[in-house]
């Protein structure tokens, strides 16, 4: 065996460059990222050690080149440890993931790589070059230019400080936010106090507390954001009232796991590093390389939004005041009350129990005569499943993609049951990504997490599980129907406030009449879905509305004011801040909490979305425009499909996403779509 080839380091043979998953063994790995990293370095030392003078030629396209046997190493292996670990993947990941970091830096910090980008980007209105390599040029100087690498040497020293203080600081605060949320969860003593639960979750709270030395007891675990699923049917209001309390004192109770400190030096330290790389602010840093641009461009959007949001919210808050008098309840409704008293008016108004809509949603059907559909029927598309072609588990599905021409698209792998080897949640990736300068095809991935049935039993979906493989297939097109020259704007290599769109649209073919129509028949009888069931469901879609937009604008506004402040602004008290910035738009109405408090939001203070959570409402706008655009304009046709396919999900990251917008849609996107979606009017 010692001398097979490692398979990483030439092209796949196989069509579509499948990677040859069959003949992947664990010592290929760590000598494929070593001989990758070594090949990169070797390559960039070629760009900046070449005495010509920078060309688009050799230095943009040599630096598109470079680094293909990391990359064929590294999407294999990255999108493993996510759908199939192994005790040996999460090892050597930790041993990478400094490596990995490493060697990026020696590229995005080298100064003569910079100082030719630089230099071509000067020169850049004389080059006369296609819009496509005009836009590389401008997107590789502003990257850099962002990462740092035009700065001082001094500066550089000061960067690397504030990172490497930044990254001590965010992992500790997601300690602390693991630690507290253990720490405070809720004990009961006596199981009648659990009331209104079902059986299953009883017996998980009886777990959980033998876990902890409390045989005979019963604990509830806190989850992430403010509210908890259970309060919806607990009928105690006192446990309802410890569960909420317990889930809003997480990080500032005193003590080891107290996150203030934190969140004060975090925020004061992304000023100082906004500063360095001259930005008013973090945020201001952050939306530069966005497609919002700006924080007023943010705020402008969140302020529009906010009012009618707080507005809707107090209207369904007299409505659930009603319903706890006629419950016959003597109290004040309050926060602890609201998910509860929402499900008896929800049962009451619409008599909607989405547990009858799963004999409709069978697997199969719903992938093929649902998503499947609506794809053929829009961009003329077929899919063919390739038995003999290989994934990297036999439940993850190969299909290939034709156009209506036969011309080939490329492959689509499906892999939908949950694994304990398998992380958790949905989600699309990349595996050989399209690019003409290459002469790569695509090839991407869906990645579910639907509970298994027994052997011989039909998978039956939830709602929300349909909802998401049409979410996550949108997704999948948007890499599909990549038409770039350059591998780095393939699909879905686009803003993050941008790259939830496309998937976003994808989803409002799942009730599409005659998509519906097509894939929603009971898996027994093939009876059609009844149709006062769906409407009940489109009856009840701005249901709650209020409360939903309200408590995620009240966070994303937290997001953006804590990166607001500058590097001279002095910010001593976490609670007088967030009371301060809340009042300001009207979301400081204590019944309605924000979705995360500044002391466990993960997101903004650990998870990466640091003055980026506006984007989910953001990539929102263009899709209720969007949906508009298409039930405007007939719907479900191939027209329709081609426009949105040339115009937008093809173009990628090639160009200016507002642009490819316009270019859609005829004009810039408008907020009414959103705001009737909402019930925001
Ligand atoms: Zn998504």
């Amino acid at each position: 065996m010692a001398d097979s080839p490692n398979p990483f380091l030439a092209p796949s043979t196989l069509p579509y460059q499948l990677p040859p998953f069959g003949e992947i063994r664990n010592e290929h790995y760590r000598p494929a990222f070593d001989a990758g990293m070594a090949e990169q370095l070797a390559e960039v030392t070629a760009i900046t050690t070449d005495t010509a003078e920078p060309t688009i030629e050799n230095t943009l396209v040599a630096l598109e080149r470079s680094g293909q046997a990391l990359q064929r190493v590294a999407t294999v292996f990255f999108s493993l440890s996510s759908s199939d670990s192994t005790d040996f993947g999460t090892a050597l990941e930790e041993e990478l993931a400094p490596l990995l970091a490493a060697h990026t830096d020696a590229i995005r910090l080298d100064p003569a790589l910079y100082a030719r980008i630089a230099a071509l980007y000067e020169r850049r209105d004389a080059l006369d070059l296609d819009p496509e390599t005009a836009y590389l040029l401008d997107r590789y100087f502003t990257e850099y230019t962002l990462a740092g690498a035009g700065l001082s040497d001094a500066d550089k020293m000061t960067l690397r400080d504030l990172n490497m203080r930044l990254s001590t600081l965010t992992t500790r605060f997601e300690k602390n936010l693991l630690a507290d949320t253990n720490d405070l969860a809720v004990v009961i003593d006596d199981v009648a106090e659990l009331d209104g639960l079902g059986d299953g979750e009883i017996s998980a709270a009886a777990e959980a507390a033998a876990e902890r030395g409390l045989t005979g007891k019963y604990v509830l675990t806190l989850v992430l954001p403010t509210s908890h699923p259970y309060l919806a049917s607990l009928t105690n209001r006192t446990v309802r009232e410890r569960l909420l309390t317990a889930s809003r004192s997480r990080g500032i109770r005193g003590g080891q796991h107290d996150n203030r400190e934190l969140v004060l030096e975090i925020t004061r330290l992304r000023a100082r590093r906004a500063r360095l790389l001259g930005f008013a602010s973090h945020a201001a840093y952050v939306t530069a390389d966005e497609t919002a641009k700006s924080p007023e461009a943010v705020a402008e959007m969140l302020d529009r939004l906010a009012p009618a949001a707080a507005r809707n919210a107090r209207e369904e808050q007299q409505s659930l005041q009603a319903a706890v008098r006629a419950d016959g309840g003597d109290f004040e409704l309050a926060a602890w009350d609201w998910a509860f008293y929402t499900e008896k008016v929800r049962q009451a108004r619409y008599d909607v129990d989405t547990s009858a809509m799963r004999p409709y949603f069978e697997l199969e059907r719903v992938l093929n005569d649902g998503v499947f559909y609506a794809a053929t029927r829009l961009y003329g598309i077929t899919f063919t499943a390739r038995p003999d072609l290989t994934a990297w588990n036999p439940e993850a599905r190969v299909f290939e993609v034709a156009n209506e021409d036969g011309s080939p698209v490329g492959l689509y792998i499906a892999d939908f049951y949950t694994r304990d080897s398998k992380r958790g949640g949905a989600w699309m990736n990349a595996l050989v990504s399209q690019s003409t300068l290459l002469g790569t095809p695509t090839i991407v991935t869906n990645n579910l997490n639907v509970p298994k049935p027994a052997a011989g039993s039909p998978t039956l979906l939830s709602f929300d599980e349909v909802t998401t493989l049409f979410h996550e297939f949108g997704h999948a097109l948007h890499g599909l129907f990549a038409q770039v020259t350059y591998p780095r704007f393939a699909g879905t290599n686009v803003y993050r406030d941008f790259v939830e769109f496309p998937s976003q649209v994808n989803e409002m073919w799942m009730l599409w009449p005659e998509v519906l129509a097509n894939y929603a028949r009971h898996y027994r009888t093939g009876e059609s879905m009844p149709q006062e069931l769906v409407d009940r469901i489109r009856e009840s879609a701005t249901f709650n509305e209020g409360f939903a937009t309200s408590e995620y604008l009240a966070a994303a506004l937290l997001d953006q004011a804590w990166h607001r402040i500058t590097a001279d602004d002095t910010v001593a008290d976490v609670a007088a801040f967030e009371a301060a910035a809340l009042a300001a738009v009207g979301l400081d109405n204590p019944v309605v909490p924000t979705r995360y408090a500044s002391t466990y939001f993960a997101h903004t203070f650990s998870g990466g979305y640091d003055a980026g959570y506006y984007s989910y409402i953001w990539s929102e706008v263009l899709d209720a425009d969007t949906v508009a655009w298409f039930t405007e304009n007939g719907g479900l046709t191939r027209a329709n499909g081609d426009r949105f396919r040339d115009r937008l999900l093809g173009v990628g990251g090639s160009g200016d996403p507002l642009a490819a917008y316009r270019s859609f849609r005829g004009r810039d996107a408008h907020i009414q779509p959103l705001l009737d979606r909402r019930g925001l009017n």
